[in-house]
């Protein structure tokens, strides 16, 4: 009797720790220790020029030595580029099925070593990829994370500070400072006073304000360090309308506003996000099961496909639209990057982001599109979108040297069988990248694509997956007020 019990519970405690097994990603990649030594590699700082059979080498974290190449590796004939840079993205909700781990590793699989953080919409997100990252638990770029979003009191995040007045603001910008986070995020609520008190508060901490221009705040007011998606760019303050129809105002975006954003931008020395992706993605909802079965989707585990991008289940601002707001995010999209490229001739500098976590953004996959998007349809060409994606970004985030290939500089790199400042397909053509002084070979990476790939096919991973993103789905987006924008 008592060993049938004993035989049971051990049949139990067996059954109990399979399940727990199956929820749980494969271990990280190793990460490697810093330094490395690429020879006879061609040097490429986009928009700048290329130095051929260089020789550099990594000591810890930083460009130790460039020279002439005395030898030659495996990686030898590789282009090299500064790593890239997207600098919009959001980190999934630390869940416990530990998907942060792997939307780090996603941008390293693509070359991407920094990413901006712009808000953590739970509460919960951006604290495991960073940290992770930077004590070496797990492989990943580097994260410039804003915190919590500020914003008005009819707030849309849960995570989110109100200010409601000049006084609120010293108290959140101080919190945000004192949290050690790199940037302040404001969002659509705001008034012209209490972004006003924002900006001072924040300048003389000396964090850059980022996000979007607040709904009843002119473009010319706000003045932000960084506009994300062309905020304020087509509406004039005060029109609160509903995400998409706000984005009729780009059918009447005229000449002389554009113009006046033109110049306001220059002499403030506002850099525009525009994630034109984020919008590309959109209209291309019109044909969801094509997004669902996509190579791309693959990369990450089918609960986001299936459930939090479902256009009927999914997170509020996907659900399923008429052809007529598709058509309106489809003249958005090509108006807004027509405007880019006329912003990015001007002088105006152009950052590749990307709205990770928004529908079908994958890590890494979508700043290659995004630069795509700003070389064709905002006519960039590939080498200032793929400045756009290193060098330029590298200027305006807090590390000494980022996003360029020079003795002292962060060791950053992506290096590519074929040059991509030449032809943007070469972006598939990863071989290696450096992250923060440490080497990571394409072979590792893509046998740690394959191990997440078994993990993501399980069955037990699938149901439990789907039934917990449905969860977080109703607590994140609760109090959530239909037709909202993006974060
Ligand atoms: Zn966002």
């Amino acid at each position: 009797m008592l060993r049938g019990l004993g035989i049971a519970l051990l049949v139990l405690l067996a059954g109990a720790v399979f399940l727990w097994r199956s929820l749980l990603p494969p271990a990280p990649l190793a990460v490697p220790d810093r330094g490395a030594v690429l020879e006879r590699v061609t040097l490429v700082q986009p928009g700048e020029g290329r130095r051929a059979d260089r020789r550099v080498v990594i000591e810890g974290a930083r460009i130790d030595e460039i020279g002439p190449a005395t030898g030659t590796d495996e990686l030898a004939g590789a282009f090299a580029l500064p790593g890239l840079i997207d600098m919009h993205v959001h980190f999934p909700p630390d869940s416990g099925l530990r998907q942060s781990e792997i939307h780090t590793f996603l941008f390293l699989l693509h070359g991407v070593t920094s990413v901006r953080d712009a808000g953590d919409a739970d509460g919960t997100s951006s604290r495991t990829p960073r940290e992770g990252v930077r004590e070496g638990r797990f492989p990943g770029p580097r994260s410039f994370a804003c915190g919590p979003l500020v914003d008005g009191p009819r707030t849309r995040w849960p995570n989110s500070r109100v200010v409601a007045d000049a006084a609120e603001a010293e108290t959140v910008v101080a919190e945000i400072a004192e949290a050690g986070w790199d940037c302040v995020k404001v969002y659509d609520d705001l008034t012209p006073e209490t972004l006003d008190a924002i900006q001072a508060a924040a300048r003389r901490r000396g964090l850059p304000v980022i996000g979007h221009v607040p709904r009843r705040v002119e473009f010319e007011a706000a003045r932000l360090d960084d506009v994300q998606h062309l905020t304020g760019v087509p509406n004039p303050a005060g029109n609160l309308e509903p995400f998409p129809e706000v984005l009729a105002t780009w059918r009447r975006f005229g000449a002389e506003r554009a113009a006046r954003i033109e110049a306001a931008s220059l002499r403030d020395g506002v850099a525009h996000t525009p994630t034109l992706v984020t919008l590309e993605r959109a209209f291309a909802f019109r044909d969801y099961e094509a997004l669902r079965t996509s190579d791309e989707a693959a990369l990450l585990p089918r609960f986001y496909a299936d459930v939090v991008w479902s256009p009927v289940e999914g997170m509020p601002f996907l659900r399923t639209r008429d052809e007529r707001q598709y058509r309106l995010l489809e003249d958005a999209f090509r108006a807004g990057a027509r405007f880019v490229g006329r912003l990015h001739r001007a002088g105006v500098a152009i950052h590749a982001g990307t709205d990770t976590q928004i529908a079908f953004l994958i890590p890494g996959a979508a700043l290659h599109r995004e630069v795509r998007i700003l070389a064709d349809a905002a006519g960039l060409g590939a080498e200032a979108a793929l400045a756009a994606a290193t060098t330029v970004p590298g200027r305006s985030l807090p590390l000494e040297g980022l996003g360029r290939l020079a003795e002292g500089a962060p060791a950053d790199l992506a290096l590519f069988e074929r040059d991509p400042t030449r032809d943007l397909d070469a972006l598939e053509t990863l071989v290696a990248v450096v992250a923060d002084g440490r080497l990571y070979r394409r072979a590792e990476l893509d046998a740690q694509l394959a191990r997440y790939r078994d993990y993501y096919g399980g069955a037990v991973f699938d149901t439990v997956s789907k039934f917990v993103a449905r969860r977080m789905l109703a607590s994140v987006f609760a109090d959530f007020e239909a037709g909202s924008g993006e974060p």
